[in-house]
C-alpha cells in the first residue's frame, strides 16, 4: 500500500485524505439499526475475498441523507474506521467552478485516487451540489458544469468492476428530493439510509458518548443530569448536543470548578438554544422598508402554501430574520415515496410566483424588486421542467433535456408554451392572494412585529379569513 501522505499534498487540495480515521461506531450513538446495517457492509469490505468467493458483493454506493448536524459524516469515517480501509473525502460543491471541465476531472481524480488504495472509501459530503436533478431549477449557476460533474460520477461507479478492488462510494445530503434519479439506481447509490433526528433515547446516548471525556461527581449523577438534557432537547442534532457538552465543560473550567454541573449545564442548553433560535444576528440590520417587503413575501408564500399544500412538504413555520433569495418559509422533512401529478407541478408554478405578485400588487410594477426577480426565475424554471421533462404539456410526449436539445421551431414552441404557464401561474396566484388579502395583511403585521410565525396560526388566520370573491381563472 501506498503511504497516504503523498497524496494530500501533491494531488487536488480539495481531497482530504485519511489512512485510517479513527472512528468507530461506539462514536455515533442512538439509531441502532442504522448500525446494524452498515455493520454488514463493514464485513463485506473487510473481507474482501472471503465474501467475493460466496458471490456477495459490497455496494457500489451508499447514500446518508437527514438534517445537518446529524452524524452522517462521523458514519462515513465509521465505516472506514472499522473497516480499517482509507478514506477519501471531498465535498460536493468542491467541483462545481466557473472553469470548464473542473468538475468532471476533478472526479476522475478523486475517483483515481481511491482506486490505488483501495479497498477504500470516497465520501462525497453536499452530493446534492453536483448531483441535483438535470435541467431542474438551477440556482446559483453553473448547470453544464455540473451536468458534466455527475455524468462522470455515473461513469466512474458504473466502471467499478465487482470482481476488482472495492471502493465504496459515501454520499451525505440533506435534499433527497433533489438528488438526479439516475445516481439511485441499482448498481449506483442503491442503499439508501435515513439518519434523522435522535429520539429522547437516543440523545441521552449521544449526550453520554460526548461525555467520556468530561468529568461529573459520579457516575450517577452524570446519568441524571444527561437524562435532564436529552429530556429539554427535543429536535436537537447530535452536533448540537456535542456542544452543550462541550460549552458546558468551557463554563466549569471557566468558574474554576472540578466537576461538571447542573448549573453549567442548563446554562449551556439555554445558549445553545439562544443560538439555535435567533440564530440571526443580523436581524436588527435589516432595513425597514425591506423588512416590509421580506413580511409580504412571506406572507404570501404563506398563502398559497394553504390554498395549494404540497402535498408532500408541510410547511412549518417562517420568519423575517435573515434575507435570503429564496423565501425563508421552512418545510417538514420529505416523508415517504413522493407520487407527485400534474396538478401538484401546475400548483408549485403557481405557489412560486407569490412574492412577485405580492409586491406588483403591493409596490406597483415599477417598484419591484430583486425578490420578484427570484421568484420569477423559480417559476420559469418549474414551468420549463413540466413542458420539457414530463411529456405531460401541449408540448409534445417526448422528454427534452434541456432548451438546447431543441431545434428552432421546438424552441419557439417552449417560449409559447412557457409564457402562457407564466400568464396563467401569475393570474392564478394574483386571484388567490386579492381573496385572501386579509390574511396576508395578518401575516405581514405579525412578522413584522414578531419577526417569525409557525404553520399552526398561519393555519388558524388563513381559514378565518374573509374571502374575497375573484373571477374564476383557469389554465
Ligand atoms: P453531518 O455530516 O450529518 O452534518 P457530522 O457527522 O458532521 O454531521 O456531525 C458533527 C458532529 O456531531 C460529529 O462529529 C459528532 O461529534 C456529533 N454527532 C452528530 N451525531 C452524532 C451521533 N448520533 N452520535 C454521536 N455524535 C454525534
Amino acid at each position: 500500500r501506498r503511504a497516504l501522505g503523498s497524496l494530500g499534498k501533491s494531488r487536488a487540495k480539495f481531497i482530504s485524505a485519511e489512512e485510517t480515521t479513527g472512528v468507530t461506531f461506539n462514536d455515533f450513538a442512538g439509531q441502532e439499526y442504522i448500525k446494524r446495517e452498515l455493520q454488514e457492509i463493514v464485513r463485506i469490505l473487510k473481507n474482501d475475498e472471503e465474501f467475493q468467493n460466496k458471490g456477495i458483493y459490497c455496494p457500489k454506493g451508499v447514500l446518508l441523507h437527514g438534517p445537518p448536524g446529524t452524524g452522517k459524516t462521523l458514519l462515513a469515517k465509521a465505516i472506514a474506521g472499522e473497516a480499517g480501509v482509507p478514506f477519501f473525502a471531498a465535498n460536493g460543491t468542491d467541483f462545481v467552478e466557473m472553469f470548464v471541465g473542473v468538475a468532471a476531472s476533478r472526479v476522475k481524480d478523486l475517483f483515481a485516487s481511491a482506486r490505488s488504495f483501495a479497498p477504500s472509501i470516497i465520501f462525497i459530503d453536499e452530493i446534492d451540489a453536483i448531483g441535483s436533478k438535470r435541467g431542474g431549477p438551477d440556482i446559483g449557476g453553473g448547470g453544464a458544469e455540473r451536468e458534466q460533474g455527475l455524468l462522470q460520477i455515473l461513469t466512474e461507479m458504473d466502471g467499478f468492476k465487482v470482481s476488482t478492488s472495492q471502493v465504496l462510494v459515501i454520499g451525505a445530503t440533506n435534499r433527497l428530493d433533489i438528488l438526479d434519479p439516475a445516481l439511485l439506481r441499482k448498481g449506483r447509490f442503491d442503499k439508501i439510509i435515513r439518519v434523522g433526528l435522535p429520539s429522547k433515547d437516543g440523545r441521552f446516548a449521544i449526550l453520554k458518548v460526548h461525555a467520556r471525556n468530561k468529568f461529573f461527581r459520579s457516575e450517577a449523577e452524570k446519568e441524571v443530569l444527561l437524562q435532564e438534557i436529552a429530556e429539554f432537547t427535543e429536535d436537537f442534532t447530535g452536533a448540537e448536543l456535542q456542544n452543550i457538552l462541550n460549552e458546558a465543560g468551557i463554563l466549569t473550567a471557566r468558574k474554576d470548578l472540578d466537576y461538571i454541573g447542573q448549573d453549567e449545564l442548563l446554562e449551556a442548553l439555554k445558549r445553545q438554544k439562544g443560538t439555535f433560535e435567533t440564530g440571526q444576528e443580523d436581524s436588527t440590520d435589516i432595513p425597514e422598508d425591506l423588512k416590509l417587503r421580506l413580511a409580504y413575501r412571506e406572507a404570501s408564500v404563506a398563502v398559497l402554501a394553504c390554498y395549494f399544500p404540497d402535498p408532500y412538504r408541510p410547511f412549518t413555520e417562517t420568519d423575517i430574520k435573515s434575507i435570503r433569495s429564496q423565501p425563508n418559509m421552512c418545510y417538514a422533512e420529505i416523508s415517504g415515496r413522493v407520487f407527485l401529478k400534474k396538478l401538484d407541478y401546475l400548483n408549485a408554478i403557481v405557489r412560486a410566483c407569490a412574492p412577485r405578485v405580492i409586491e406588483e400588487e403591493m409596490f406597483g410594477v415599477d417598484n419591484m424588486c430583486w425578490i420578484s426577480a427570484k421568484a420569477t426565475l423559480e417559476a420559469s424554471r418549474l414551468a420549463e421542467f413540466l413542458i420539457l421533462q414530463t411529456g405531460m404539456t401541449a408540448f409534445g410526449k417526448a422528454y427534452y433535456r434541456n432548451q438546447s436539445d431543441l431545434v428552432p421551431n421546438l424552441a419557439a414552441k417552449l417560449e409559447a408554451l412557457r409564457e402562457e404557464y407564466m400568464r396563467f401561474a401569475v393570474e392564478k396566484c394574483a386571484s388567490v392572494l386579492r381573496e385572501y388579502h386579509s390574511a396576508v395583511e395578518t401575516i405581514t403585521d405579525i412578522l413584522l412585529e414578531k419577526g417569525e410565525i409557525k404553520a399552526e396560526e398561519i393555519w388558524d388566520i388563513f381559514q378565518r379569513s374573509p374571502q374575497i370573491p375573484q373571477p374564476v381563472v383557469n389554465p
